[in-house]
């Protein structure tokens, strides 16, 4: 049975090879951290994790048109029992960090310091050991299914997840078969499985208007006014808003002098949910009170009109598999394995964007601790890590090796 059966004798072989390699990984897990990657500029880490998949056997690695770095792996025999939907692993290029942060390493014993160690350094490291496990000619042999490898540009922050949703936009367009599953691979860990996405839109609502002076053009609309009411009005729908969900004024900013009408004003409406429905829900309201704001503006001051400009800032969707989900249990399975207990978990990675179009999808931890993520104070800590490694080599290897037909991972 899938997931579940006796780990292959084969599969521990490789376990035990990569548990005395743990320096390799290491030593990639530097080099990669070295080397900035902010958002929208992740071309030297990407050439950088390029030219290692190019060195090794059994792969195919190009560079698609958004920046994610490519590699396939195809099942060495194409015959039957070969099954079209792939395996695909996502892990995160892109940083939080700008140009200017110094990325100096400062290793002692098994810890290391530098920004963007842990996220996704780690993660990248265990993408190019899988790769270099899944190129082997034996392990092709074996391969029940294709599997794509992707390091992904634009997951952080701004980046709303760019690359991920570039991809399987482009897988779709390219075929009718989606993916059998996905993992994204994401900071330290080994013991969390992430099989809840929660979802995001960021607004940003510019009202303007026409100003004027405060005394002679008194009954002139105003912008500031308007974003007033519009804040009054989010702040009662964020007491009275759905479980799973927060919706927030985040930054106000508008007019431009103390004796004057203002001709402009914006704020910021940042929206989450673990539903999409949810979200699309608080959205749709937001855009009734803005209405409204506008209106109660402009009831009191008839004569004169105001404008307005909505733009989305971030949108991340949202989208969820049950803990029952044969993938997941195929990965507490994994965790199990290692001796550690699997904790389910929610957070917003690449594997958002599958999860959000009914795609299985999970996120994993690749191994050791850390902790400062997204500070330049971060910290990863080496002790362990096999574990990590090998929770993701036993899960990667079963899926990729098995059969199951797509209907059998149930939505
Ligand atoms: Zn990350």
């Amino acid at each position: 049975m899938f997931g579940a059966s006796a780990p292959d004798a084969w599969i521990d072989t490789l376990v035990d090879h990569w548990r005395g390699r743990q320096e390799w990984i290491l030593a990639h897990q530097m080099d990669i951290a070295g080397i900035a990657a902010p958002t929208g500029a992740e071309e030297r880490r990407a050439a950088h994790v390029e030219s290692q998949l190019r060195a090794m056997e059994g792969i195919d690695t190009h560079r698609d048109r958004h920046g994610n770095v490519c590699a396939v792996m195809v099942p060495a025999s194409a015959g039957a029992g070969v099954d079209r939907a792939p395996l695909v692993c996502l892990a995160h290029l892109d940083t939080v960090f700008d140009r200017e942060t110094p990325l100096v390493i400062h290793r002692e014993g098994s810890i290391v310091r530098c920004p963007g160690i842990g996220d996704n350094s780690r993660g990248l490291a265990v993408l190019l050991a899988l790769a270099q496990t899944l190129g082997a000619a034996d392990v092709r042999g074996r391969l029940a299914r294709p599997v794509h490898l992707i390091a992904t540009v634009g997951e952080e922050g701004i980046g709303d997840l760019r690359g991920a949703r570039g991809w399987f936009d482009d897988r779709s367009a390219a075929s009718h078969i989606d993916p059998f599953a996905v993992i994204a691979i994401d900071g330290p860990g080994d013991d969390t499985v992430v099989h809840r996405a929660p979802g995001s839109v960021r607004l940003r609502i510019t009202v303007t208007g026409p100003g004027g002076h405060s005394w002679t053009d008194a009954d002139t609309v105003s912008p500031v006014a308007a974003v007033g009411h519009l804040i009054a009005g989010i702040s009662r729908l964020a007491h009275e808003r759905p479980s799973g969900t927060t919706i927030a004024a985040t930054r106000v900013s508008g007019g431009e002098s103390l004796t004057a009408i203002p001709t402009q004003c914006w704020v910021d409406i940042d929206i989450r949910g673990i539903r999409q429905a949810d979200i699309d829900g608080l959205r749709a309201s937001t855009m009734t009170l803005l209405s409204r704001a506008i209106q109660e503006e402009r009831s009191r001051h008839p004569r004169t009109t105001l404008d307005l400009q909505v733009t989305v800032l971030g949108e991340r969707p949202a989208g969820s598999i049950s803990e029952q989900h044969r993938l997941v249990r195929a990965a507490v399975v994994a965790t199990a394995a290692v001796g550690r207990d699997a904790r389910p978990a929610i957070a917003s990675t690449d594997a958002n964007i599958p999860l959000s179009r009914g795609i299985p999808a999970i996120a994993l931890g690749a191994g050791g601790t850390g902790g400062g993520a997204h500070t330049r104070d971060e910290w990863y800590d080496d002790r362990d890590s096999h574990r990590g490694v090998e929770r993701l080599l036993r899960l990667v290897l079963t899926l990729a090796t098995s059969r199951p037909s797509i209907d059998d991972l149930e939505r």
